[in-house]
């Protein structure tokens, strides 16, 4: 039997996992946690609720080869599913947005909305292929109005620094790809010019209709897709060490052929899949890593909260553009799940993406829950009937230039090093979100 040995138990090493099985491997999966799931976990929090760490929810990606592998063996009746657009909403300039997730720059003074305008029309045909930074690209693309005004101060709230200093894409993992500066009719029109259908967003999120299905269980948080394939690849009979690392492996002739886990398992290693840092995989080769710029990180602080009274309004996330607000998104789990299912307080998580190692009473919950009131998200007598901060150190590397190049540097010195690894997810391949992830594992692993 073909031995695979996959490096990292978050979604992407999961999924790879579960295409593995299917394809008849023998599959480890090593994950150095204790649990499995990496950013779409889900723990019991207060009121005995669960809570999620990253990702809400399970999207299907309209690649039916993914998406039956995504959701077998999910029983659908125990899942939410949604076909319309989820309610978004954001926050920015003193007023709440309920119909769209995108900063609302019609809210900024005449003068701005204007300025942000003109300039974004009169930027159309000044294409710079490869802009050197996220200033370069925010300045040829949307122009000097909106970027001072609203990137570069809410990309200071999120990632501590000044756009020159990021990659060009480095703001889209932080939803501000688009932003709202028409109304309905005219955003319309004008998003039907490619140059534009990528910066700019619809004046309402029904004037679009989502052909992606969102799943979310009616209990257990969306980390039971993380315990419903665990128990898959159990019944496949994989080998899961949890709680462990690759201490070592045996390189040599281009090729892995095993790899000796912490606990002191030795396993025969036809295939390795690694999902984390492509650093970690060329140390244990032994091979040069001189150079390698260390990234920066982000710490994420997550605010999780049982108030006594619903959510002022339906939104399933609200995202704050304020930048001197803490709050990032909002998640109201009990928007998301009918009514009836949670009883006794309606609980809801706030991610904050902060400095690493920032002392945690900068974080502080109370401070937060007031944000929410005064962006009428909840009502103003409503009370904290229980709550917890947890920290979840280096979640979010900075997006550097320097990044970038090194993370492709290593990923291709990796790939021309040794004929039977394949590098996926978030660490090393580029993508960010969890369709990309899939898509891209499902493709990388397609030669196997
Ligand atoms: C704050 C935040 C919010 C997000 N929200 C969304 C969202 O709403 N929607 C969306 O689509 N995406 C979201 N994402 C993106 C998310 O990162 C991806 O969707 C996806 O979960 C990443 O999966 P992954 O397997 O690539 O990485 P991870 O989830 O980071 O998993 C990597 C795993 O590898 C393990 N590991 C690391 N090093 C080793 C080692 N040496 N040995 C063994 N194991 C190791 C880690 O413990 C971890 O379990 C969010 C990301 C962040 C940071």
């Amino acid at each position: 039997m073909v031995n695979a040995v996959i490096v990292g138990g978050g979604l992407s090493g999961l999924f790879a996992a579960r295409v593995l099985l299917k394809k008849g491997l023998s599959v480890t999966l090593v994950e150095q946690s204790e649990k499995l799931g990496g950013l779409m976990r889900s723990d019991v929090g207060p009121g005995g609720r669960f809570y999620d760490k990253g990702t809400h929810f399970v999207l299907d990606t309209g690649v039916n080869a993914v998406d039956e592998i995504l959701l077998e063996g999910m029983d659908i009746s125990d899942w939410i599913c949604i076909e319309d657009n989820l309610k978004e909403g954001s926050f920015f300039n003193g007023v709440l947005n309920t119909e769209s997730g995108c900063p609302d720059i019609r809210t900024a003074s005449p003068t701005i909305r204007t300025a942000a305008a003109y300039e974004l029309i009169s930027n159309l045909g000044k294409s710079c292929s490869e802009p050197s930074s996220l200033k370069e690209y925010l300045l040829n693309t949307f122009g000097p109005c909106l970027l001072e005004n609203f990137f570069t101060p809410n990309i200071r709230k999120l990632l501590g620094c000044a756009p020159e200093t990021l990659a060009p894409d480095a703001h889209r993992a932080l939803g501000l790809s688009r932003v709202i500066l028409f109304d309905s009719i005219p955003a319309k029109v004008l998003k039907s010019l490619d140059a534009l259908s990528e910066v700019l967003a619809y004046g309402h999120r029904n004037d679009h209709q989502s052909s992606i299905r969102k799943f979310y269980p009616k209990m257990g948080g969306v980390g039971r897709w993380i315990v419903n394939c665990e128990e898959m690849l159990r019944r496949g009979n994989a080998n899961i060490a949890a709680g462990c690392t690759v201490a070592s492996i045996e390189f040599g002739d281009g090729r892995i052929s095993s790899v000796r886990l912490s606990d002191g398992q030795r396993i025969e290693c036809d295939h390795l899949v690694w999902s984390t840092a492509p650093i970690g995989l060329l140390k244990l080769m032994g091979l040069s890593t001189s150079n390698s710029t260390r990234p920066e990180f982000r710490d994420l602080a997550l605010h999780h909260i049982v108030m006594d009274q619903p959510p002022s309004t339906d939104l399933h996330y609200s995202y704050c553009f304020d930048p001197s607000m803490q709050s990032y998104r909002t998640t109201f789990y009990t928007s998301i799940c009918p009514p009836g299912v949670f009883e006794g307080g309606h609980h809801f998580t706030v991610e904050q993406i902060t400095a690493h190692d920032e002392p945690v009473l900068n974080s502080n919950s109370i401070a937060v829950f007031q944000e929410h009131k005064d962006m009428g998200l909840i009502r103003p007598d409503a009370k904290i009937i229980d709550s917890e901060l947890e920290m979840w150190p280096r979640a979010l590397p900075v997006a550097t230039p320097q990044l970038g190049t090194v993370l492709r540097k290593q990923t291709n010195l990796v790939k021309a090093s040794a004929t039977n690894v394949s590098m996926i997810g978030r660490a090393s391949d580029g993508s960010h979100f969890q369709q990309g992830i899939l898509t891209s594992t499902f493709d990388a692993l397609a030669h196997i």
